[in-house]
């Protein structure tokens, strides 16, 4: 909260109101219910800091008087009213990315005249460069999630006469059972559905020597993990070997580029070279990798135009892929951390195209 007020201050910003979101979380130790009564963090760059939640959720709080106090508000009360009157005569604000419309219209009718901005504006710089213990976790989630892939990839989960909706399910239980609290999704795209990135996993049952992109991730203590496999279920035909040849060198190549000092948009183009040069410049449709922690996707994102560079504590996904509209596709994904001895995978299961649940 010291480096959140200094910020603040440094920004121009006098008050901050968290509501949905992970900033609330990461400030407080608290997550907001997302529900139509207002839980809302009043942070004065200047004063004190307010936690305005409904009376029955109050119990939920964990109280840390010396960093926030509690202020339930009961049925019948208006809380925009409450937050309002804490705000004061104050009108540069910052407001959760994520907090509601119908809130922040209200709140923006009981505040005339105020400047408004996103809560990212302070948070997402700090937010991104973690300390050790939020290292410690993301390397704990990171394992979890590794120790699914390699069941994945000694063909521990059956692929082959399975739909991908069920594969999905199946990933989803061993990431519970690997120790996460939370499955925040298992993508697993087979066939022709591996050349798109976000497929949802659906109907499809899976052949024979097909590639089958897995994207999967879950919270554990908090933190996130996200690992994408490549596998094939039986032997791969010779452009499959070239394409995944070409993009596990892509990817090494970005993991080795992620040095502290380096432009985000730098690891971008390191995986970006090797796959245009290879003549795939066209079937790589999205960004290198996001940053990861409280949240899946956070500051810092890999992508053109973004000249930030990186810093110590910056954790975030190398994730390229190659992806042939209608035929097929593949990705790897590692989380990544920036170490002042370089870049340090998080991910250690192993790179190499698998050939799983051969016939
Ligand atoms: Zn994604
Ligand atoms: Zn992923
Ligand atoms: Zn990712």
């Amino acid at each position: 909260m010291a480096r959140a007020r200094q910020h603040m201050a440094s920004l121009g910003v006098d008050c901050l109101l968290l509501s949905l979101g992970a900033d609330l979380p990461w400030l407080t130790g608290y997550e907001a219910m997302a529900l139509e009564r207002l839980t809302m963090l009043v942070l004065a760059a200047d004063g004190d800091a307010t936690l305005v939640v409904p009376r029955l959720e109050a119990p939920r709080v964990a109280e840390d008087p010396a960093a926030f106090s509690v202020l339930p508000w009961s049925e019948g009360a208006d809380p925009v009213e409450i937050v309002a009157t804490l705000v004061g005569a104050r009108r540069n604000l910052a407001i959760s990315d994520r907090a509601w419309s119908i809130f922040l219209l209200r709140l923006q009718a009981a505040l005339p005249g105020g400047s408004w901005q996103p809560s990212s504006v302070v948070t997402a710089p700090l937010r991104a460069v973690k300390d050790a213990a939020e290292i410690a976790a993301l390397r704990r989630a990171s394992a979890a999630a590794d120790r699914v892939a390699v069941q994945l990839l000694a063909g521990d989960i059956p692929l082959i006469g399975r739909t991908e909706a069920s594969v999905s399910a199946d990933i989803g239980r061993r990431l519970l059972a690997e120790g996460h609290q939370r499955v925040n999704f298992a993508i697993v795209g087979s066939g022709p559905n591996s050349a798109s990135p976000h497929h949802e996993p659906g109907a499809r049952v899976i052949g024979p020597g097909e590639a089958v992109v897995c994207d999967f991730g879950g919270a554990l203590d908090g933190y996130c993990s996200d690992i994408t496999r490549t596998v094939v279920t039986g032997p791969p035909t010779a452009e499959l070997v070239d394409l995944y040849g070409v993009l596990e060198q892509a990817q090494a190549a970005a993991v080795r580029a992620a040095v502290v000092g380096t432009p985000c948009e730098e690891v971008d183009g390191a995986a970006r070279r090797p796959i245009v040069a290879a003549g795939y410049g066209d079937a790589f449709i999205h960004r290198t990798g996001h940053g990861i922690g409280l949240e899946e996707h956070e500051d810092p994102y890999l992508v053109a135009g973004n000249s930030e560079p990186l810093v110590a504590g910056h954790a975030f996904s190398v994730e390229p892929g190659i992806y042939l509209a209608g035929r097929f596709g593949a990705r790897i994904e590692d989380i990544v951390v920036a170490t002042p001895s370089g870049p340090e995978a998080l991910n250690r299961a192993d790179h190499g195209l698998h050939v799983v649940d051969a016939t």
